[in-house]
């Protein structure tokens, strides 16, 4: 029997880069997991694919978080994805990935990428708690992807920052909101993963190898150094840990 046999899982942002890793990693032990996107259906379905030729179940939904609906147009895409799969509404893990990025310094900054941000990174998460409070199991999970620029200033995205900021704090409060539950809630935090995220970062060789250095490991993190941390929270091994920030960067800034 596997870790997760039995179980169900939403990742959302899972069609690309992370949110794919830790889809991959929580159906290959055993979840059923809905796999959510905001607008890539191609790639969305292409991570269902590789799930399931790996032996996962996996499906794939839409909802686009920065939209003022996004709540409901979520949780109804989801419910139907599940019925399709011939289960109910409940489930037992959340992981909040999905996130939007790339505010710029403070002198770059526009109101509108900063309620885009806030929305997507922070209000999304939050409601997404908020309306399935009723459909989340007792004993379940809830894992909320930071970031590394919490800790370490990053003046590079500063509202992104802030964005994670808010993760930090909303993850602190939930578990001892949810620990009577049984529930844990953690927050993951990536340092400089290679995705499309940051592609934009690593046009050439030398900063490629500027941004691996600044792991203790020298090298860039990949979504299945991600996706193990977080197979860990969420089995039941890791019960008797919650509201903490785990620190998944690969010894940056040390
Ligand atoms: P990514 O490759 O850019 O993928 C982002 C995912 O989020 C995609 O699945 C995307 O869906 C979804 N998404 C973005 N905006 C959305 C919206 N408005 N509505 C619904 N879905 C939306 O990002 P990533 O690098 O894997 O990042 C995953 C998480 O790790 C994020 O929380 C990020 O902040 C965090 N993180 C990343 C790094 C890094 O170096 N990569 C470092 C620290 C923390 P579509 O495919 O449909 O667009």
């Amino acid at each position: 029997m596997s870790a997760l046999d039995g179980r169900t899982a939403i990742v959302t942002g899972a069609s690309r880069g992370i949110g794919r890793g830790i889809a991959e990693r929580l159906a290959a032990d055993g979840a059923l997991v809905a796999v959510h996107f905001g607008s890539n259906e191609a790639a969305a379905r292409e991570t269902v694919e590789i799930i399931e030729e790996a032996g996962g179940r996996a499906f794939a939904f839409r909802a686009d978080l920065a939209e003022p609906d996004a709540v409901d147009t979520f949780y109804a895409a989801l419910e139907a994805g599940l019925a399709e799969q011939g289960a109910g509404p409940e489930f037992d893990i959340l992981v909040n990935n999905a996130a939007g990025s790339g505010s710029g310094r403070i002198h770059q900054l526009t109101s509108e990428v900063f309620d885009r941000l806030f929305a997507v990174n922070v209000k999304a998460p939050l409601f997404l708690v908020q309306r399935g409070l009723d459909r989340l199991r007792d004993g379940g999970r809830i894992v909320n992807i930071s970031s590394l620029v919490t800790k370490n200033a990053f003046p590079d995205s500063v509202t992104y920052a802030m964005t994670k900021g808010a993760v930090d704090t909303m993850t602190l409060a939930l578990a001892k909101e949810l620990g009577p539950r049984g529930i844990t809630v953690n927050a993951v935090a990536p340092g400089f993963v290679a995705t499309d995220m940051n592609a934009r970062r690593r046009t050439t060789p030398e900063a490629t190898a500027a941004l691996a250095a600044l792991s203790v490991f020298n090298r860039l993190g990949t979504p299945a150094d991600i996706a193990d941390v977080v197979g860990f929270l969420v089995s039941d091994d890791a019960r008797w840990i919650t509201g903490q920030y785990v620190d998944a960067s690969g010894g940056s800034a040390l």
